[in-house]
């Protein structure tokens, strides 16, 4: 397994360009190292099981607007009569 290491990673969660040489805040995941720019970060990717892309909270949305429209709408959605 080898991953190129660059200068500059993008934090997997904000995307700002993080200093590899200069921080602590890395974790390693399916052999793969990220890096963050901020503790909150790390900690927000941690939480996260599977994938913390900015998709996660547009998921959630989704998810949640979906849902209001189950129930305003009923299962199947709008209908016109
Ligand atoms: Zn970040």
């Amino acid at each position: 397994m080898s991953q190129t290491i660059q200068r500059t990673e993008p934090c997997p969660i904000c995307q700002m360009p993080v200093d590899t040489h200069k921080t602590d805040l890395v974790t390693e995941r399916d052999g793969k190292l990220y890096f963050f720019c901020a503790p909150g970060c790390r900690d927000k990717f941690l939480a996260e099981p599977c994938c913390a892309k900015p998709k996660g909270w547009w998921g959630r949305f989704l998810d949640r607007l979906a849902k209001a429209n189950e129930k305003e709408f009923g299962e199947g959605g709008p209908s016109c009569h």
